[in-house]
């Protein structure tokens, strides 16, 4: 049994994929060919904004949205304490500070009542300039942006909506990756609308913005390539990728009702064992993993294992108990701690079988 099975995703579209892999590459217009335009027209309309940027992976596409959004050395970006490293890399990155906020329980994501402790914090116990937060779609799920929206309007915060996880969420009618002044996403094969090596992309409705990130993504440029106006990256998504991703995004909204179909067949079969992820009303997650909570997590993981049934824990280490993070002084985010010792992620993909479900689940 695999984890993320991308093998039978590939059988399931094995025909249309080989045609576009082969079309691209006989283009020979490796960098920047046609698909590359075309797919950031389709993710735009799909999630509803005026502009997609596509880069090289999602790690670049926060460090897009930071760059246009002038984040800089003196300035405080509230992250959850509870994500993928690269949240808080970016940040850094920047020279900026990232400032860890604690999560909840239930989905994972931010709480806004740490959020405001912490940003009270910053406003009267440093110097640092409040300016933005990065709040994560974490394991697929929207972050509450009912709440996280008003607050940051309410203090001038600019809002990042990390979508790397989220891509193909809802809140009610809107989609994931269009709730910040920015939005970003990753296609990292294991992501839900995964490509073929890495990729990432950057959405927003903001059209001074999206023109600077067209420029940041390709060394700074001016009007012409070899103008360059700005310091910037090389950060461009390829053609290929793009082709990949034309296909994938097709069959996307089948594979998401088939996650949708998987996780509730975990939930009916394990709620009354584990505490089993809880999806927000009106949300809808993408199921980037599902992700159970229990005390013993190490023992079940071990005694799966030898079953021959994979799992894994997402994250075994808050951002603020991070080695690289060790410098910067932190108040505690108890939750996101506590979360790090019990959270156990389970085999979820679109693909996943009803037996496959029933075996793992009686296991448990
Ligand atoms: C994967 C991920 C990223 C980074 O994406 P890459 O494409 O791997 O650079 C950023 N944030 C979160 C929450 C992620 O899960």
């Amino acid at each position: 049994m695999q984890f993320r099975d991308l093998h039978r995703q590939y059988e399931a579209m094995k025909a249309e994929m080989d045609e576009a892999l082969l079309k691209a590459v006989s283009s020979t217009a490796f960098i920047m060919g046609a698909p590359v335009q075309e797919l950031e027209q389709q993710l735009a309309d799909y999630v509803g904004v005026k502009h997609c940027i596509s880069c090289a992976n999602g790690t670049d596409a926060l460090r897009l949205a930071l760059m246009a959004m002038d984040i800089k050395p003196g300035d405080a970006v509230f992250v959850p304490d509870f994500t993928f490293f690269a949240s808080a890399e970016v940040v850094s990155m920047q020279g900026a500070t990232p400032v860890f906020v604690d999560v909840n329980f239930d989905d994972f994501n931010i709480s806004v009542a740490d959020l405001e402790t912490k940003y009270r914090h910053i406003c009267n116990h440093t110097d640092l300039h409040p300016a933005a937060v990065i709040a994560v779609d974490l394991f697929g799920q929207p972050a509450d942006f009912d709440k996280v929206r008003p607050f940051c309007q309410a203090h001038s915060l600019l809002l990042v909506e990390d979508g790397a996880q989220g891509f193909g969420g809802a809140i009610r009618d809107r989609k994931a990756c269009s709730f910040g002044d920015i939005g970003t996403t990753s296609f990292f094969p294991a992501k839900p609308l995964g490509c073929y090596g890495d990729g990432g992309a950057v959405f927003t409705d903001n059209d001074d913005w999206a023109a600077l990130i067209k420029s940041f993504r390709i060394h700074g440029k001016g009007t012409d390539k070899y103008d360059n106006v700005r310091i910037g990256l090389n950060s461009r998504l390829d053609t290929l990728q793009a082709a990949v991703l034309q296909v994938k995004l097709r069959h996307f909204d089948d594979e998401l009702a088939a996650v949708n179909h998987a996780a509730s067949m975990y939930t009916s079969l394990l709620s009354d064992r584990v505490t089993t992820p809880v999806v927000g009303d009106g949300r809808l997650s993408s199921w980037a993993q599902y992700t159970i909570q229990l005390p013993d997590r190490d023992a079940l993981q071990a005694r799966l294992k030898s079953e021959g049934i994979p799992s894994m824990v997402y994250y075994p280490r808050t951002m603020s108990s991070q080695t690289a993070f060790a410098s910067l002084s932190q108040s505690p985010c108890p939750q996101a701690s506590a979360l790090s010792r019990t959270v156990l992620s389970l085999p979820m993909h679109p693909y996943i079988t009803d037996s496959e479900i029933e075996i793992i689940a009686s296991k448990i």
